[in-house]
C-alpha cells in the first residue's frame, strides 16, 4: 500500500534538525537530532512502523489565522476567504525526514471555536498542539492559555509537544511586535511551549515552523517507539515489526498465581 503512494515532494525532505525561531523559548535547543534517532533511522529497514504519522492539532481564537496558516503550508496560498471544508477533517502532509516517511495530520476546526464546542475527538491523541493568536491582538494571547486547557483535558501532558504560534506578523509594527513577543515568550515559558511569530500572508516563518513540528514530533516519536521496544543504548537499531507480525508471535503463558 506504502508503495503505491507518489514520492515525498523534495522540498519536504528534512534530513537535518531545523533551529528553533528564538533560544528564549524553545522546546530544546541542541543542533542536531538525538544520536539515538539518528541511528535508528539509518538502520532501518522499510516496513511498517508506528510513528509514521502524528496528530496535530490547531487551537485558538476565531479568526486569529487557524486556517490560512495550514493552508499556506499545505497548499503554498493565501485565500482570505477560505474555509476549512465541512466533513474533512484535517489536511495529510508528507515529508521524509532522516529517511524514514513521515506524516503530521494538522488538524483544523471548521468555525466550531467560535462557540468554544470542539468535540473532544478533536483535542484526543493529539502528538503537538499548536496555539495560534494574532500578534496584533491582545485578547487572543489571553485566551491562549485557555485553549491550551481545553486541549490538555484530553491528553497526556508528558507526552505533546505545544507550540505557541503568533500570526499576521506582516500588521504589526516593530513596537507591537516587540511588546507582544516579550508576552508571547513569557507564556511560552511557563506552559512550556515553543514561540514562533509568522506570516500567513507573506509566508515569513511558515515553513520552517512546520518543519520544526514535523521534525520534533518525530523525533520523539522515535524515542518513545526505542523505549517501547527497549533499545536504550546509543547505536541500537530497532527492528520495526509489522503489527501482523506480532499478532501472530506465540504468547507466553501467564503462571497461574494460585
Ligand atoms: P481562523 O478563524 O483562525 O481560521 O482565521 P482565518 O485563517 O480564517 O483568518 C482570519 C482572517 O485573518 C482572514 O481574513 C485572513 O485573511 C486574515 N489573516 C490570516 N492570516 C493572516 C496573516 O498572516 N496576515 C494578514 N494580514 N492577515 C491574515
Ligand atoms: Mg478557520
Amino acid at each position: 500500500m506504502r508503495n503505491m503512494l507518489p514520492p515525498v515532494k523534495k522540498d519536504r525532505i528534512i534530513a537535518q534538525l531545523p533551529q528553533c525561531f528564538t533560544p528564549n523559548a524553545a522546546l530544546h535547543t541542541k543542533e542536531s537530532f538525538h544520536t539515538q534517532v539518528t541511528s535508528a533511522c539509518h538502520g532501518q529497514k522499510t516496513g511498517p512502523v508506528g510513528f509514521n504519522i502524528a496528530k496535530v492539532i490547531v487551537v485558538g481564537d476565531v479568526a486569529v489565522g487557524k486556517t490560512c496558516l495550514i493552508s499556506r503550508f499545505c497548499k503554498d496560498m493565501f485565500d482570505k476567504n477560505y474555509k476549512a471544508t465541512i466533513g474533512v477533517d484535517f489536511e495529510m502532509e508528507r515529508f521524509e525526514v532522516l529517511g524514514v516517511p513521515f506524516s503530521l495530520q494538522l488538524w483544523d476546526t471548521a468555525g466550531q471555536e467560535r462557540f468554544k464546542c470542539i468535540a473532544s475527538t478533536y483535542y484526543r491523541g493529539a502528538q503537538a498542539i499548536i496555539v495560534v493568536f494574532d500578534l496584533s491582538s491582545v485578547g487572543s494571547l489571553i485566551h491562549a492559555r485557555q485553549w491550551l486547557e481545553d486541549a490538555m483535558k484530553e491528553n497526556d501532558p508528558s507526552s505533546v509537544l505545544l507550540f505557541l504560534v503568533g500570526t499576521k506578523k506582516d500588521l504589526s509594527s516593530p513596537d507591537q511586535l516587540e511588546y507582544m513577543e516579550q508576552e508571547a515568550i513569557r507564556l511560552s515559558e511557563e506552559i512550556k511551549a515553543e514561540y514562533w511569530a509568522v506570516s500567513a500572508k507573506s509566508g515569513d516563518g511558515v515553513k520552517d515552523f512546520f518543519f520544526r513540528v514535523a521534525s520534533l514530533t518525530f523525533e520523539a516519536n522515535v524515542l518513545a517507539e526505542l523505549e517501547r521496544s527497549g533499545c536504550r543504548q546509543i547505536g541500537d537499531i530497532i527492528r520495526i515489526t509489522d503489527s501482523t507480525e506480532e499478532q501472530h508471535k506465540p504468547t507466553k503463558k501467564k503462571a497461574n498465581c494460585c
